[in-house]
């Protein structure tokens, strides 16, 4: 290549590490005319094989990590500009010293990049209160597959000047076109920051919980996690009932756990521990232990679904039937209640192929059933590209192909991610 891009060469993959848009449009233009198939690269933290290179071709890995800068804080306009590659907690700690926040934040925030955040649509522990990252953008810049340079930048609240196209390339996992810069908007910080962990006696409680708390604290609930008893009982060696951690961010002192011993008979809640304005959170660590527990104790089968709050008595039931006659898968259940995601995990044992697709066909049908999404949080890479067709409608598919096939003709950006090329 003539341009002065630093590009490595191993086996099938060429890595390119642009410096700005332009360098981006360049080698995206080199790679149409030459059908060489293109992979971002964020921090690689995607389960899905995301950033995987297909075998059979020449691929482009595309390396953000020279983007990597913060171009603008616009207090006025409460705007962050970001080049692709900035990392996540970087956006949060500038936020955070001008006085706001960015309310968007995933466990490896130190690796993850807008870029990947956006391609992702991230969306973390605090969804319930502050939807995906999807509703933290005001604009984009993007490089379609032929080179173009898309503007979408804006910092207008108002603006139905076109619809905002932008949005098909949130949780599109690169495969529409390529992020090179983002606006993200801004809140004002609150002051206070409750958490609680909490022992609850069963799952008809904890919804009746969570929808009281919704009802009397909308503004101010940001976080409401549930952990089931098997993964309560590795993570407080004792035999356990379910766990909550709930957190509150407000602007003013309230002590909620008042309001939750009001709403609830004590004998079916207990407070176990409460942590007001603690950056190193005992509580949340524990969350992280949970999530260690599951590889050491070797809960492998990972199910990333959401279920609309009023069917999750359902699909535990029936997935209780379920396991009655199938004894060889153990679950290990946890997730975000309040957004609906539920992260359905289990030990089979004997842990063969025939094993594996009966409990995902079961789990799959099931989800489907309720209304839910088998991929809730994740997305879809390369590791699970038959679920589209499978499991969505055909005339979805269709339009996504179709999509696909316009915005990227020769079909060079991802081959095999989402879906099968
Ligand atoms: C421990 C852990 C916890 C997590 N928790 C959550 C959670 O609570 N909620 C949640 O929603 N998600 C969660 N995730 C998943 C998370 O969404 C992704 O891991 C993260 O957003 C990916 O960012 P990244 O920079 O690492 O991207 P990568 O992993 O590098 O890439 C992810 C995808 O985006 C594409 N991509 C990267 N950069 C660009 C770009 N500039 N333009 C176009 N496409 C691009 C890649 O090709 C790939 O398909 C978690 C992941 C881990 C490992």
């Amino acid at each position: 290549m003539k341009y002065p891009i630093k590009v490595l060469r191993k086996d099938n993959c060429l890595k390119a590490f642009p410096k700005n848009t332009k360098e981006v449009s360049l080698i995206i233009k080199f790679c149409n005319k030459m059908k060489i198939n293109v992979i971002q690269l964020g921090g690689e933290t995607n389960r899905v094989r995301g950033t995987s290179e297909v075998p059979e071709k020449l691929n482009m890995l595309i390396d953000f990590k020279e983007m990597n800068k913060i171009e603008e804080i616009d207090i006025e306009n409460m705007i962050i500009t970001a080049q692709a590659g900035v990392k996540l907690n970087k956006i949060q700690n500038m936020s955070s010293k001008k006085g706001f926040i960015f309310p968007v934040n995933i466990a490896p925030s130190e690796k993850c990049t807008v870029g990947g955040n956006i391609s992702t649509n991230v969306g973390g522990l605090q969804t319930l209160k502050y939807g995906n990252i999807e509703d933290h953008i005001n604009g984009l810049e993007i490089v379609l597959s032929d080179g173009t340079i898309l503007d979408f930048q804006s910092k207008l609240k108002k603006d139905n000047f076109g619809p905002k196209l932008w949005k098909i390339f949130c949780g599109s996992e690169g495969i529409f076109g390529t992020v090179t810069k983002a606006n993200l908007k801004l809140l004002p910080k609150k002051e206070f920051k409750t958490t609680y962990l909490l022992e609850i006696n069963n799952l008809s409680n904890v919804r009746k919980l969570f929808k009281n708390l919704r009802s009397e604290f909308y503004d101010d609930l940001t976080s409401f996690e549930i952990i089931f008893p098997i993964p309560s009982y590795f993570l407080f060696k004792k035999k356990s009932n379910y766990h909550l951690i709930i957190e509150f961010n407000s602007k003013h002192k309230i002590n909620f756990i008042e309001t939750i011993k009001k709403k609830m008979k004590f004998n079916k809640i207990r407070l176990l521990k409460s942590e007001k304005n603690i950056n190193k959170s005992w509580i949340w660590s524990k969350r992280e232990e949970l999530v260690h527990n599951q590889v050491k104790y070797n809960f492998m089968q990972k199910f990333d679904i959401s279920l609309p709050l009023d069917k999750w008595i359902y699909f535990v039931r029936e997935v209780n039937n379920f396991i009655k006659i199938n004894q060889i898968y153990t679950p290990y259940f946890f997730g975000h209640l309040g957004d609906g995601n539920l992260h359905c995990n289990f030990k089979i044992e004997p842990n063969t192929k025939k094993n594996i697709k009966l409990l995902s066909k079961f789990i799959y049908e099931l989800t489907t059933k309720c209304k839910g999404s088998i991929a809730a949080e994740h997305g879809l890479g390369m590791l699970k590209n038959d679920l589209l067709l499978k499991y969505k409608s055909k005339n979805y598919y269709k339009f996504l192909k179709k999509l696909k096939k316009h915005l990227d003709p020769n079909l060079i950006l991802g081959k095999n991610k989402l879906f099968k090329a």
